[in-house]
């Protein structure tokens, strides 16, 4: 019962831009590299942005050198901060809130992002006692988001993601093992954290159930490889070439590693990430 609940919660953790106020857009600090044309310092409106806060070459952004902008993710964090934490004032009516507004955003995203893996976690076959323990992870972090703006700039981060971290990483050994043992019958893939494989070739391999946490694929070649039940959390997939490969079942994807990585529509994912549209429109 409550895998569904947090199934629903996980499908519905998207951002809605007509509801906020272009906080990525204006408190972000963003050095000017091959995904971003310029630099824009925290706290700065990107000159594309308009007085409606709709960006002016939105349908245009990567042919003009603003690729990171099609990559970024933020679950849905801008809304509820503009919104409900700030109850729809905006930073251009009310300057008086814009500063304590644009530090906000970021300690929303983050909490936005640990509850997207619990709830992911919680669509999973998993113990029951994991399950306990999952479940107050999640309510806690969701009742986090409803405080007010001073008590979100004071939550100590670090202590916030240290269980968090702990409850995952249960539930991917778990998941694993038990992917391994009884789903694909194989041994249980080897564990490559943090590995550097940047530019490897990759392709057409078998890394079923594999810990791949936060590995460096950039730019790796992993066309046709089969990545069941990986654990890719925190895993730089930027540019890495996932053209036919099998991630539906890859564990604690998000939609912005996929935005940065390179698919086709023979790309398999998650139910809860959607192919980008610059993978098909070859942009
Ligand atoms: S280019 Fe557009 S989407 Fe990117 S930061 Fe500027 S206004 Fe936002």
């Amino acid at each position: 019962m409550y895998s569904e609940t947090a199934k629903n919660i996980r499908e519905n953790l998207k951002a809605d831009c007509s509801k906020c106020f272009g906080l990525c857009c204006t408190a972000l600090n963003i050095v000017a590299s091959s995904d971003f044309a310029i630099n824009k310092p925290a706290e700065t409106p990107c000159p594309n942005l308009q007085q409606d806060f709709r960006c002016k070459i939105h349908t245009d952004l990567r042919v003009q050198g603003f690729k990171g902008c099609t990559v970024f993710d933020c679950l849905g964090a801008g809304q509820k901060v503009s919104q409900y934490t700030f109850k729809g004032r905006s930073w251009r009516e009310h300057s008086e809130v814009s500063k304590k507004m644009f530090s906000v955003f970021p300690v929303m995203e983050q909490l936005y992002e640990m509850i997207a893996f619990v709830a992911e976690a919680l669509t999973y076959k998993i113990s029951n006692s994991l399950r306990v323990k999952l479940s107050e992870q999640l309510d806690q972090l969701q009742g986090l988001t409803n405080l007010d703006a001073d008590q979100l700039l004071a939550l100590d981060m670090i202590s916030c993601r240290q269980p968090v971290n702990a409850l995952l990483l249960e539930t991917s050994e778990y998941i694993r093992n038990e992917l391994s043992a009884n789903v694909f019958k194989i041994k249980k893939g080897k564990q490559y954290r943090g590995v550097d494989w940047v530019g490897k070739n990759l392709k057409g391999k078998d890394m079923r159930t594999t810990d791949l946490r936060g590995a460096y694929l950039i730019a790796a070649d992993l066309h046709n490889a089969d990545l069941r039940g990986v654990d890719l959390i925190g895993a730089d997939l930027r540019d890495t070439n996932v053209r036919g490969a099998n991630l539906s079942t890859s564990m604690f994807l998000t939609q912005m590693q996929i935005n940065s990585a390179k698919g086709n529509s023979e790309t398999k994912l998650p139910t809860y990430i959607q192919p980008p549209t610059h993978w098909l429109s070859g942009k």
